[in-house]
Order: structure tokens, then C-alpha cells, then sequence
């Protein structure tokens, strides 16, 4: 059963030239409840446009959006052109893309704002890893990074159980160990060898051409279809 939640927007930050965070207050209920993963829903015009959580379950009273803005985008129009404190009404939480709890050492695999329902599933954790966690997060030049720092503190107080790797598809040298150069496959080939692939568990979020070309991807180097979960954003 879904709820209605009224909030107001706290805080909106550009991260880089077409990402925007939202900082969102509620006012009624005072509390939101979701699994890291969900997503809430988004009335406009009698349209509908679906936005995962990127905040912390245990952050209660608040939530936290990554926007893509998409030129002429009806919603992404709305979001940016929304002022601190306006009203916004959202659906949720939805959704089933959710970790399974089992022992699998995890991969998650992302491109850019598909990143979103990963902070939240990462940032929910509090540190405490009970097993291990890999992020291979795809963005183009390095200047469309953000949340480095934030993905380093978690990696350094997680006791070796989070790991990540963002990979720049159009840069062709860096040095800096936390980046590559190419795409997520090229990062995750760089990192884990194509033969223990298999051994792993894979959650997949982005468009539609990223989660169909890793899927492929995943299945010709032997991961079976039941260890592969996805969100399609479009
Ligand atoms: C479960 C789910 C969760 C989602 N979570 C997020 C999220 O956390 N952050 C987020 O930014 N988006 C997310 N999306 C995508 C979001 O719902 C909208 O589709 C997106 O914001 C574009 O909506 P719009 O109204 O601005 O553009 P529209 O008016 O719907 O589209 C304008 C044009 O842009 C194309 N388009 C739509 N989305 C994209 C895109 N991402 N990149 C390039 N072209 C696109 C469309 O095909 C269309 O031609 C999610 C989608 C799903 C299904």
C-alpha cells in the first residue's frame, strides 16, 4: 500500500553539469519508512516519473534525490525549477529492487544517476559490511564526479568489506587509484578476473542500454541469470 507524502525542499545542490541533489523535508507524515533500494513516485500532469531514494533508511524524517536533468524533461523542468521550501507531493515507497540476504559477495554495478538506490543500500549499512561490497559507478570526464570524498570515508571505515571504482568512459589518463579509465565493464575487468565472475552477485541500475549491454555481458562470462538484479531508468 502506498502512502502520500507532503515534504518541502530543504536543500538543492549541483554536483555537476546535469546532476542536481535534493534534500526533501516531510511535513506529513513526519516519518518515512522504506527498504534501500525503493523508489518514491512523482505526480505531474497526470504523468508519473519514479525517483529511487538515495538516502539512508535510518534517516527518518528526510530524503535525499539524485536528478539527472534531461532537456525538455517534463519532470527534470519541474525539479529544477523547484525553490527551497516548495511543497511536493510524492507516492512510495515502491519497488522490489532490494538486496537479498544471503552471503554472496555483491557488485554493484551503475552509471550515473543509477547510483541512487547504491547509496542508499551503502549509506544503510551504518559501516557495518557483513560481507563484501564492490561499486563500479560509470560517469564520463572526471569532472563529473561527485561524492568522491563520501565514497572514500565509507571505504575507510568499512574494514575492508566496501570497495569502489568509478569508471570515466571518455578519459583516457588518470592517475588517481579510485578512477579508470573506460567503461563499468572495463573497471570491473580490471578488478575482478573474468574466470571469478561467476562467484559473484550482481545489482545493475541505469538506462536501458547499460543494463541490457551488462547483462549480456555478465551471462556470456557465466553468471547465471538468478544472481543478476536490475533497475531500468528508462
Ligand atoms: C524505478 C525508477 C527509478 C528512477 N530513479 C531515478 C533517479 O533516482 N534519478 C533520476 O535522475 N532518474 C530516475 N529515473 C528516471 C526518471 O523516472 C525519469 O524518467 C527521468 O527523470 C526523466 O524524466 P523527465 O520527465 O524529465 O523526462 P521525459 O519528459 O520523460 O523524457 C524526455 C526524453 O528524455 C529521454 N530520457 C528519459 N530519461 C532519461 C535519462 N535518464 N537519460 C537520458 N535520456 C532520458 C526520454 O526517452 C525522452 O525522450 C528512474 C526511473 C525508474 C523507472
Amino acid at each position: 500500500m502506498l502512502s502520500n507524502f507532503l515534504a518541502f525542499l530543504k536543500e538543492k545542490n549541483q554536483l555537476n553539469k546535469n546532476t542536481y541533489y535534493f534534500h526533501f523535508n516531510l511535513i506529513e507524515p513526519k516519518e518515512i519508512n522504506f527498504i534501500p533500494g525503493q523508489y518514491l513516485i512523482l505526480k505531474i500532469d497526470k504523468k508519473t516519473r519514479l525517483y529511487s531514494i538515495a538516502s539512508s533508511a535510518n534517516q527518518k524524517n528526510s530524503f535525499d534525490l539524485l536528478i539527472k536533468i534531461i532537456p525538455q524533461g517534463l519532470a527534470s523542468n519541474y525539479f529544477l525549477n523547484l525553490n527551497i521550501n516548495d511543497k511536493v507531493n510524492f507516492l512510495g515507497p515502491a519497488g522490489v529492487f532490494k538486496l537479498k540476504e544471503n552471503s554472496n559477495k555483491k557488485i554493484f554495478l551503475s552509471v550515473s544517476t543509477g547510483i541512487a538506490p547504491f547509496l542508499s543500500m551503502i549509506k544503510s549499512k551504518n559501516y557495518n559490511f557483513e560481507n563484501d561490497y564492490f561499486l563500479f559507478w560509470g560517469l564520463k570526464y572526471k569532472e563529473d564526479v561527485y561524492f568522491l570524498e563520501k565514497l572514500k570515508e565509507i571505504k575507510n571505515n568499512s574494514n575492508g568489506k566496501f570497495n569502489f571504482k568509478i569508471c570515466l568512459s571518455q578519459e583516457k589518463e588518470i592517475f588517481n587509484e579510485d578512477f579508470i579509465c573506460g567503461r563499468v565493464d572495463i573497471g570491473l575487468e580490471k578488478n575482478i578476473q573474468i574466470k571469478n565472475l561467476s562467484f559473484f552477485e550482481y545489482y545493475l541500475c541505469g538506462g536501458g542500454n547499460f543494463i541490457d549491454d551488462m547483462k549480456k555481458y555478465l551471462e556470456k562470462n557465466c553468471v547465471s541469470k538468478e544472481k543478476i538484479f536490475f533497475e531500468k531508468y528508462y
